[in-house]
């Protein structure tokens, strides 16, 4: 009896043991890459191999220590790739040693400005980590009768990013003489139908700037017959809305809800203008996530400062947005749009926080220009004109914007451009390290990464780009945690950021910050 409890005993220490070491080895061998001795076999020539790194997926996982090897644009191994020190010197053409600073997909951002004719390189993307941008934005592309031609030119000329390019609404409008006319007729609207889907065959989707001239005539038979189309090419609506005050936005929700029936949809640079606290931030993402239970494709990005930027024309009446209609209404109803720029202004935190950005008031307040003038504020405005000069409006609230920042289902944007004066074309990306996973400490670094590489990438429908995975596209960054910092303020908008030591589009190095010379290697994307 005795005998048959131990062998009993035996047998259950051996099984457990078993199984245990089973468990060890087949968590192993998920972690565990494919054999560098297969991998070794495969590729004759190494384009790039990166080793020592800390390595970021882009999905949210822990950093884990590997090397990866590219060759061509792709990703072709992950892991450790234990190459001999002939191999290094015969087949390896480029080694980077990142010296265990942090390797992630590149930021992909999903709301960027900028002519890529004028400024191809666009170095204040590539400095804070960006390796694709978004163009084409709220409602405004290139008004040009083909938009495939002109991204050819654009290709042509060489790009410092990878571009995906978004057409807009407003555009449309212009280019099927609609223009400010709110109900189009038939034959107008059946054109810029007709423009739409032809477009959607090339592009991500459909921009609209509902706030905006003339995308703001548009009305909801108009709104759901373009979703429609969208929603045919399989393709996305990135809307900034028609009004993004914090008693507006609720309704403006709506209506970009009422498209979302027939397309996936999503809110460009969401924010509460006046809105403030954490509780009216979670209004709005409770309006988001009501909409996403009840079947809505919706998603948003976000910006982190706490100033937006616009033509001055955002602070004046519908009816005085255009040259003309600001002509006409200065001889009908002066006092009126007096009257409506004062209460906008007092509204908006006074003359002090509106900050030119365009010459020659560039960094000069509203309230500056008051004393330089010896003009009312309202006054300073009529002189300027709807169409003249763009700003930096301190209308938001750090709290309510952190909130939805961290928020899960909001991905990271810029809304900046190489040229525009406002530090969040040259600091994004590199603020949202700074200020949120180090300083404040509300997102740990994976989600961070998350939020501008895989979420982002996952919106625009882009499947080969936004993870380090092999198989995919190497757009790859490397950065140093402790050096990554936005250096671009509001009095100095254009210092490029800091701390993102070597930045690879298409598996070559576009950019490195010691070294400073460099090629375009961007392309214009093909959505899927
Ligand atoms: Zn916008």
């Amino acid at each position: 009896m005795v005998i048959f409890i131990m062998k009993f005993i035996t047998t259950l220490i051996n099984r457990t043991m078993k199984l245990a070491l089973m468990a060890i080895f087949l968590s192993s061998s998920v972690s565990c890459q494919q054999p560098p001795k297969i991998f070794l076999e495969n590729y004759k020539k190494i384009d790039l191999l990166i080793t020592n790194g800390k390595l970021l997926d882009g999905l949210g996982n822990p950093a884990i220590l590997a090397d990866l090897v590219i060759v061509g644009d792709e990703i072709v191994f992950i892991g450790e790739s234990q190459f001999t020190k002939e191999d290094l010197v015969n087949r390896v053409k480029q080694h980077i040693d990142a010296k265990k600073q942090y390797i992630s997909p590149g930021f992909i951002d999903l709301h960027s400005h900028g002519d890529p004719l004028t400024t191809p390189r666009f170095e204040n993307f590539l400095a804070m980590g960006v390796t694709t941008i978004t163009l084409g934005q709220d409602g405004d592309s290139p008004k040009v009768d083909d938009l495939s031609r002109w991204l050819e030119t654009v290709e042509e000329k060489g790009l410092g990013v990878n571009l995906a390019m978004f057409v807009g609404h407003g555009t449309l409008r212009e280019l099927s003489e609609i223009n400010q006319i709110v109900v189009p007729t038939e034959k107008a609207l059946n054109n810029m139908l007709q423009r739409l889907d032809e477009t959607l065959k090339y592009t991500f989707g459909l921009s609209m700037g509902l706030e905006y001239n003339p995308g703001l005539y548009a009305e909801k038979e108009e709104l759901i017959a373009i979703a429609k189309i969208v929603g045919k090419n399989n393709r996305m609506i990135m809307s900034h809305m028609r009004n993004e005050d914090n008693d507006q936005l609720e309704k403006s929700i709506q209506e970009l809800m009422i498209q979302g029936q027939f397309s996936k949809i999503h809110i460009s640079h969401i924010k509460s203008v006046y809105g403030k606290g954490t509780k009216e931030a979670e209004d709005i993402l409770r309006i988001l996530q009501d909409a996403r239970n009840s079947g809505m494709n919706i998603t948003a990005d976000i910006y982190p400062y706490n100033a937006s930027y616009a033509g001055i024309s955002l602070l004046f009446p519908v009816w005085a947005k255009t040259t003309q209609q600001f002509e006409l209404a200065l001889i009908t109803r002066k006092e009126e749009l007096k009257t409506f720029l004062r209460n906008k202004i007092i509204k908006r935190n006074g003359p002090s926080a509106t900050l030119f950005g365009t010459p020659p008031y560039t960094g000069k307040t509203l309230e500056d220009l008051m004393d330089e003038f010896k003009l009312p504020f309202e006054d300073v405005l009529i002189k300027l004109g709807p169409k003249g000069a763009s700003a930096a409006y301190f209308i938001m609230d750090d709290e309510l914007q952190s909130r939805l920042l961290v928020a899960e289902g909001i991905a990271i944007s810029s809304d900046g451009s190489p040229t525009g004066f406002h530090p969040r074309g040259h600091g994004t990306f590199a603020k949202i390290i700074g200020k949120y996973v180090k300083g404040k400490k509300l997102l740990r670094l994976p989600e961070a990464i998350k939020k501008m590489t895989s979420q982002s990438a996952n919106i625009l429908g882009i499947t080969n780009r936004g993870v380090l995975k092999v198989g995919k596209k190497a757009d790859i960054i490397i950065f140093d945690l402790d050096k990554v910092t936005a250096t671009a303020s509001y009095s100095k908008p254009h210092l490029l950021a800091e701390g993102f030591t070597t930045v690879i589009v298409n598996g070559k190095v576009a950019r490195n910050e010691k070294e400073m010379a460099y090629l375009n290697y961007g392309k214009v994307l093909k959505p899927d």
